[in-house]
């Protein structure tokens, strides 16, 4: 067997070699080269101390605490290639926390280095010089049975870092391999060591789970192995959970197959979280609506993006993600109300979630659509959709995109720099988004000397008119929408 590997990484490994220092490739890259599969990124491992790798690299970095020297080629704009991870042997370290190991201790031999790996098939050194395998744990036997076994004990194993245990399942997602039984008892024993892990180590590892082709497994796996409580526990209030009307799914089904198209079409990550949560407020606002005989979820959406913000700010999400997340869940439904699809609305819609996200809610919808069993959306829909929001986009829907602007305001108007130009421009937008015709430089200057005679107070109101409704505010009307259908 002779792998295909990139000159940038085998020069790595070859830069050791000459220096007098063994260098092998090891873990995920290598069990994807026997898998046939393109590796992510490329680790080295070595006998060298950190230090001496330094040395005979000319661009390095090192700014970590596990020994981990990035090694820069500064020849390739490749980004895989860019920087190679060079790190020195280590043996496995204490977790007395279960969290972050209590101290890194080098070694100077490669089985103490493989001897610390999670699973067989990530345990395997390959020299690409010599064109040779160490595989201590029989991890090419388990690869080819699409078997994930611990390295050594399980118990002990998940005992040190209870992280690998949902390593397991992301693995299981990602290849589609089955747990091995001793490995698969031990997870269950020890699930609960879980709960010590710091949530951005579970945050990369579910991130995993839903970029897989198998998102859908992955999390049903993750709740069989009663794991998924220590991730996203407000999922599994939706299971068992039905909801009659158009769905035929419960609410835990329906999410998980909305997140499955999205992976099937293999759409990003934060339109998969999208396509997760976006129902995730539903368990909390059912009522049963006795008039219609039938459950209902009013105000889902309001709930559902605020338990989103909650989840994810939890799990450490980065700010961006968790605003375009929370956003997208909050709007989910306007696709699904024909009737209200007006030019208008389409228009306010785009000045709400931006240009861009538009046809992400879109996506999101189809989702929705999807994971309730519902073939497909009609194409007429679509279509019609499609060429609404095409035809809304060249409308203006951002301040940005007025006729006239702050300055403008300033000067012909004679007006000082301040906040009322902000809620003068917002008012004047609101009128636009109505009525596109009226996005003209003598209009807008007109109306803009007018609104000026208004009190700040009643600006701002004007000027905030279209954006989303504050969230008390929203839940007040849930309360009341709730009243007048005579349910609590
Ligand atoms: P991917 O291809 O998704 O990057 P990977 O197997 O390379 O998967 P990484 O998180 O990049 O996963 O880790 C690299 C290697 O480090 C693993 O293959 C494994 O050998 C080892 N490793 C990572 N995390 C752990 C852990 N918690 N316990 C033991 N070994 C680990
Ligand atoms: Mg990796």
């Amino acid at each position: 067997m002779k792998f295909n590997i990139p000159k940038e990484v085998s020069q790595v490994t070859e830069t050791l070699n000459n220096a007098g220092f063994e260098a092998y490739l090891v873990g995920g890259c290598v069990r994807d080269l026997i898998l046939g599969k393109e590796p992510k990124d490329w680790d080295v491992t070595t006998n060298a101390t950190p230090e001496q790798i330094q040395k005979i690299f000319e661009h390095t970095f090192y700014e970590n605490t596990f020994g981990t020297v990035g090694v820069v080629n500064d020849e390739t704009e490749d980004l895989k290639l860019k920087t190679i991870e060079v790190t020195p042997y280590r043996l496995e370290s204490e977790y007395s926390d279960s969290r972050r190991p209590d101290s890194v201790k080098f070694s100077d031999k490669l089985e103490d280095d493989l001897k610390r790996r999670d699973f067989t098939m990530n345990a395997i050194a390959y020299d690409p010089i010599k064109n040779e395998l160490v595989d201590l744990y029989d991890g090419q036997k388990d690869i080819k049975n699409k078997t994930i076994k611990a390295v050594g004990g399980p118990e002990e194993r998940f005992g040190e870092d209870a992280l690998r245990i949902l390593r397991a399942v992301r693995f299981k997602a990602e290849l589609g391999f089955e747990i091995e039984k001793e490995t698969g008892k031990a997870i269950q024993k020890m699930a609960s060591k879980l709960e010590k892990i710091s949530q951005e180590r579970i945050r990369d590892e579910f991130v995993k789970i839903v970029m897989s082709e198998n998102p859908m497994k992955g999390i049903e796996l993750a709740h069989e192995l009663e794991i998924l409580k220590y991730i996203v526990p407000e999922l599994e209030e939706g299971i068992g959970s039905d909801q009659k009307g158009a769905h035929i799914y419960t609410i835990w089904e329906h999410n998980l197959r909305a997140v499955q198209h999205s992976a099937d079409k293999n759409w990003p990550l934060h339109v998969r979280l999208s396509a997760l949560l976006h129902d995730v407020g539903k368990p909390a606002t059912k009522r049963f609506d006795k008039i219609k005989k039938e459950n209902t979820f009013y105000g889902h959406e309001v709930v559902g993006a605020r338990m989103t913000e909650k989840i994810l700010k939890r799990l450490k999400f980065p700010n961006e993600i968790v605003e375009i997340v929370t956003k997208l869940v909050r709007n989910h439904l306007f696709f699904s109300d024909v009737d209200k699809i007006t030019l208008s609305a389409v228009r306010r819609i785009i000045a709400n979630v931006g240009a861009d996200r538009v046809w992400e809610l879109m996506d999101v919808r189809s989702c929705d659509r999807i994971g309730m069993g519902v073939a497909k959306e009609t194409s007429y829909r679509l279509k019609k959709y499609h060429s609404m929001i095409e035809e809304a986009m060249k409308d203006p829907v951002s301040v940005g995109m007025l006729k006239i602007n702050g300055n403008d305001i300033i000067k012909n108007l004679k007006e000082k720099p301040g906040p009322k130009i902000g809620f003068i421009l917002h008012a004047l937008l609101e009128e636009v988004l109505d009525d596109p015709k009226l996005n003209t430089k003598e209009y807008l200057e007109k109306r803009a000397d007018e609104l000026l005679k208004l009190p700040e107070e009643e600006l701002k109101k004007l000027g905030e008119a279209g954006k989303e409704k504050k969230d008390e505010e929203q839940e007040r009307e849930v309360g009341e929408i709730r009243k007048k259908f005579g349910v609590k």
